[in-house]
């Protein structure tokens, strides 16, 4: 029995026009699921789309900013009703902001806070409640090592406490939702090489990878069989968990 394949599940990913989200969305296609990817960048996620449909799997660009109660609503009700079900749910999508905390405007402060934890409650909530009718299905939230240490050298408070937020946004849903057969997990990828991290400037991903005891940033395809092993039944007791993929770098 192979207990990774995903053949005639359904999922999304948000963010997944870009980045660990478009990566992990085609290993989720390339292990049998039919996957739509939900973005506010509709050019990147049509690219993406194409690419899955080659694999011979199912897609869909779906434009939500995870933000709008209203458009994660209407996001998981076409999937619903284009596909019949809703089995994986990989909330993804986030942000960064690296301002000192003197200088972080109000505004700064909610846009991270909305979108990374806000977004991931919204669309929590709503794949949450298909999958309690539909007694069964996996939610996956991306956190962040930010959750669990504070990186340096670079200030990004906002980004932290949301990501240590989402963590606990986690187990409290897995813990409610735990006998209605719906799991929820989290991953916590250290530095990983994405657009994120490798816009920022050279001394803070040399200070990066001088920290990390790997030695180096990771790639998105090594997240790829962490969320399988979240995604399906080869994780059936396993729910409210942190799974942190960071190159040792949290260890010490
Ligand atoms: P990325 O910038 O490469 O991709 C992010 C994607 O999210 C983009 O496609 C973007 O269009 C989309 N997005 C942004 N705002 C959105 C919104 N309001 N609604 C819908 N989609 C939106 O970033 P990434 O590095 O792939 O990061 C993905 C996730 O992983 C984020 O939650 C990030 O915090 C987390 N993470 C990244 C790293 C890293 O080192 N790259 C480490 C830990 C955690």
């Amino acid at each position: 029995m192979n207990n990774f394949s995903l053949e005639n599940k359904t999922a999304y990913v948000t963010g997944g026009a870009k980045g660990i989200g478009k990566t992990v969305a085609l290993g989720l296609a390339g292990n049998g699921a039919d996957v739509a990817i939900v973005d506010i960048d509709m050019d990147a996620a049509s690219e993406v789309v194409k690419e899955i449909e080659a694999m011979g799997r199912r897609s869909m660009a779906i434009s939500c900013d995870v933000t709008s109660a209203d458009d994660v609503e209407t996001m998981v009700n076409r999937i619903v009703s284009e596909w019949g079900k809703l089995d994986i749910a990989f909330n993804n999508a986030g942000i960064c902001l690296n301002v000192p905390s003197e200088d972080l405007t109000y505004d700064q402060w909610k846009k991270v806070i909305d979108i990374n934890l806000n977004g991931v409650f919204l669309t929590s909530q709503a794949a949450g409640r298909v999958m309690i009718k539909q007694k069964g299905g996996v939610i996956i939230n991306t956190a962040s090592m930010s959750g669990h240490i504070v990186n340096v050298p670079q200030p990004q408070s906002a980004y932290n406490a949301s990501k240590a937020a989402v963590i606990m946004l986690t187990k409290s849903l897995a813990v409610e939702w735990v006998n209605h057969n719906v799991r929820v997990n989290s991953i916590s990828p250290g530095y990983i090489a994405t657009e994120m991290t490798l816009s920022a400037p050279e001394e803070w991903k040399s200070r990066w990878t001088d920290l990390t005891p790997a030695g180096r940033m990771g790639k998105p395809e090594e997240l790829i069989s962490a969320i399988l092993y979240l995604a399906n039944d080869a994780s059936s007791y396993t729910t409210g968990m942190d799974l942190v993929v960071d190159g040792a770098f949290t260890c010490i």
